[in-house]
C-alpha cells in the first residue's frame, strides 16, 4: 500500500506559474528544468512500483533529518525482507564512469555521483533506525534510471544500479521473492517516518518576484502560453485549448493566491492580474460565487478555498 503518495511538489507548481510571467535567470531555468525532469522520472517509477504484488508499504518523497543532517528519499519500499531506498534519476543521454568511479557525461562534464548520494541516504537512514531502536531492519539502496534514452558506458558490475532495460527484470525478481505479510512493527516504523517527515517552505528557493513586474493575463493550463479572450471563452493560439471564461478566471484567482499568500484577494487585483481580459463586474460575481467573502465595502476581500 502507498502510505505517502507522491504529489506535484508545490515549488514546481509555483515555478510553472511564474515561468510564463517572468524571465528566469540561468540558475532558475536549470532549477525549473531539473525539477520537471526529476518529477517526470519519479512518476514513471511510481507506475512501475504499482506492479508490486506482495504486502508492502511505499513512502514517497521523504525529507528526514538525523543528527543535524537532512536527507531526501525519492521512494522507500518497506517489505518483510527489509527496506529498499530508491534514488530515482531521469538522466537522458550517454554517460560513463571513469576508473576512479567518477561520473561524466559523454562530453566529459563531471556530474554528481548518484551512488554516493544514495549511500549517504543509507548511512543516515541507518542512524535514524538506531534512534528509533529498530536497527534490525535490513537496508538496500538502489539508484534507478527511468529514462529509456539513458546509456551508461563502462558500468562496473555489482554497483547498486538499475538501468532502464533492467527495471522489468528487477520488478519480476522482487515479485518472485518469497515474502510474508507485514506485521504491526512495519506499520509502526512507517508511521514514525511519516511523523519525522519535514515539510519545507516551497517559497524559499523561488526567484524573487513582485506583482507589478509579472506579466499579466490568463495562462493556458496545457501549454502555459497566454490565452486570448473572446466574449465568453479563452482560446490558446499556441495549442488550440478552449475554455469558458469563468474557469480561466478561477484558475487565475488560485494562481494569484498561491503566488501571493500574504496578499488579500480583491477584485481590482484580479482584474489587473488577468490583464483586464474580463470586466470587473464579471470578476466580482465569480469571486462572490466561488470564494468566501470577508468584510464589506472598500475593505472587502475574498478567500479562495479550492486548489488547482
Ligand atoms: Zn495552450
Amino acid at each position: 500500500m502507498i502510505m505517502k503518495p507522491r504529489k506535484l511538489p508545490k515549488e514546481l507548481l509555483l515555478l510553472r506559474m511564474l515561468k510564463p510571467r517572468m524571465l528566469f535567470s540561468e540558475e532558475h531555468t536549470l532549477q525549473y528544468e531539473n525539477m520537471e525532469k526529476g518529477y517526470e522520472g519519479e512518476v514513471i517509477f511510481d507506475s512501475w512500483l504499482k506492479n508490486i504484488t506482495f504486502d508492502s508499504i511505499i513512502l514517497n518523497d521523504l525529507l528526514l533529518k538525523v543528527n543535524q543532517s537532512e536527507f531526501q528519499i525519492d521512494s522507500l519500499l518497506i517489505y518483510s525482507k527489509g527496506i529498499i531506498i530508491f534514488e530515482v534519476k531521469n538522466y537522458r543521454g550517454d554517460f560513463y564512469i571513469d576508473q576512479n568511479g567518477k561520473w561524466f557525461t559523454i562530453s566529459n562534464k563531471d556530474i554528481q555521483n548518484p551512488i554516493l548520494q544514495v549511500q549517504r541516504a543509507e548511512t543516515l537512514f541507518k542512524q535514524l533506525l538506531r534512534q528509533y531502536r529498530s536497527p534490525h531492519f535490513q537496508l538496500k539502496p538502489f539508484v534507478i534510471f527511468t529514462n529509456q534514452e539513458f546509456t551508461l558506458f563502462q558500468t562496473p558490475l555489482n554497483l547498486p544500479l538499475i538501468l532502464p532495460n533492467q527495471i522489468n527484470h528487477f520488478m519480476y525478481k522482487l515479485n518472485n521473492t518469497s515474502t510474508s505479510n507485514l506485521t504491526q512493527q512495519y506499520y509502526d516504523l512507517a508511521n514514525k517516518l511519516l511523523a519525522s517527515h519535514i515539510e519545507k517552505s516551497p517559497y524559499s528557493r523561488l526567484p524573487k518576484y513582485e506583482f507589478d513586474h509579472l506579466d499579466k493575463g490568463v495562462v493556458c493550463p496545457q501549454c502555459q502560453s497566454f490565452m486570448s479572450a473572446q466574449q465568453h471563452k479563452f482560446t490558446c493560439d499556441s495549442c488550440g485549448f478552449i475554455e469558458p471564461k469563468s474557469i480561466g478566471i478561477i484558475r487565475s484567482i488560485n494562481e494569484f493566491q498561491l503566488l501571493f499568500p500574504d496578499k488579500k484577494i480583491k477584485s481590482k487585483d484580479i482584474y489587473d492580474w488577468i490583464g483586464h481580459v474580463a470586466g470587473r463586474k464579471t470578476i466580482r460575481q465569480l469571486l462572490i460565487k466561488n470564494c468566501n467573502r470577508v468584510g464589506y465595502g472598500a475593505g472587502t476581500f475574498f478567500v479562495y478555498e479550492g486548489t488547482l
